[in-house]
């Protein structure tokens, strides 16, 4: 079976399997830092329509702003159906999202879209400043303010279709990950928190995740954003991709990285031999200019 992905920027994944089209928390909306904070934001209707020309289904990880701002335009736009906790769905509803594309999910479900079974695992999120967790804005306006983007509920998801699987973990957590071919993940984490994610998940690739800076221009090309402020020098440095990548192979050294360019195809192919009797997968990742 090949699926093609495409890293959308942030936490955003387009992956084409099963004649499906599925989004993960698309976000091309890129905000002004002092936004989090004042004004409200339209989201990027050019943006959308240049790089999201079609949508089947939409699978939101958590309703803040740069996971979930994005979806109700691309919903209005291409019918696509979107699943999300109470709060996203609550946005949609009020974003104007007709009742038959929003799908209500909570931790433990699952479900299937085509041949494609979905399961929603819970995730933990951090505390950031500016990030809310609280029921949704009653009062909620488009455009809106970015702190209407209210949480509560975050999950990763699992996706199996002709016995393989792809696992978007979105928890700073590392227990209770399955088994997957494919893994995005945090692009920082601590090494032994590789070692316990990769050692249970056991995947053939990982991609990471949520590391660029989203409030550069789509225009520009990624930038890492900001890592927590740490002890040692410097104390304040821009997420290395590299420290990533070093610290995935060394959790697993049989393991790919995977470091999409943005809006970029790549197909990846999966294919198993029988060797003597015992079956071996092999592994290929192939750059779609
Ligand atoms: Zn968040």
């Amino acid at each position: 079976m090949t699926i093609n992905l495409r890293w959308l920027g942030n936490a955003g994944f387009e992956f084409k399997m099963d004649g499906l089209t599925v989004i993960v928390d698309p976000f091309l909306t890129r905000p002004k830092a002092h936004q989090v904070y004042f004004g409200r934001v339209a989201p990027d209707q050019a943006a959308l329509q240049k790089h999201i020309p079609r949508c089947d289904h939409i699978l939101v990880t958590h309703a803040h702003f740069d996971h979930c701002m994005d979806a109700p335009e691309i919903a209005l736009r291409t019918d696509a159906i979107v699943h999300g906790s109470a709060n996203t769905c609550a946005i949609l509803s009020a974003a104007g999202v007709p009742l038959n594309q929003i799908h209500s999910i909570s931790a433990g479900d699952s479900f299937y879209i085509g041949n494609i079974r979905v399961s929603v695992l819970p995730a933990a999120h951090p505390w950031l400043p500016g990030y809310y967790y609280a029921k949704p804005n009653p009062a909620m306006k488009f455009p809106a303010r970015l702190r209407d983007y209210r949480m509560d509920a975050c999950y990763s998801y699992l996706l199996e279709c002709e016995g393989r699987r792809i696992l978007i973990w979105s928890s700073t957590s590392s227990a209770g990950a399955p088994r997957a071919d494919l893994l995005t993940c945090r692009a920082v984490s601590s090494q032994g928190w590789y070692a316990e994610l990769l050692g249970q998940v056991k995947p053939k690739v990982v991609i990471p995740q949520h590391w660029d800076d989203f409030f550069q221009p789509l225009s520009a090309n990624p930038r890492p954003f900001f890592a927590s402020p740490r002890l040692g020098f410097p104390p304040i440095a821009r997420i290395d991709l590299g420290e990533f990548e070093s610290r995935i192979i060394k959790a697993s050294p049989g393991c790919r990285v995977l470091l999409p360019e943005i809006f970029r195809f790549y197909e990846i192919d999966f294919f198993a031999n029988s060797d003597k009797g015992t079956h071996r997968q092999c592994f290929r990742v192939d750059k779609h200019r």
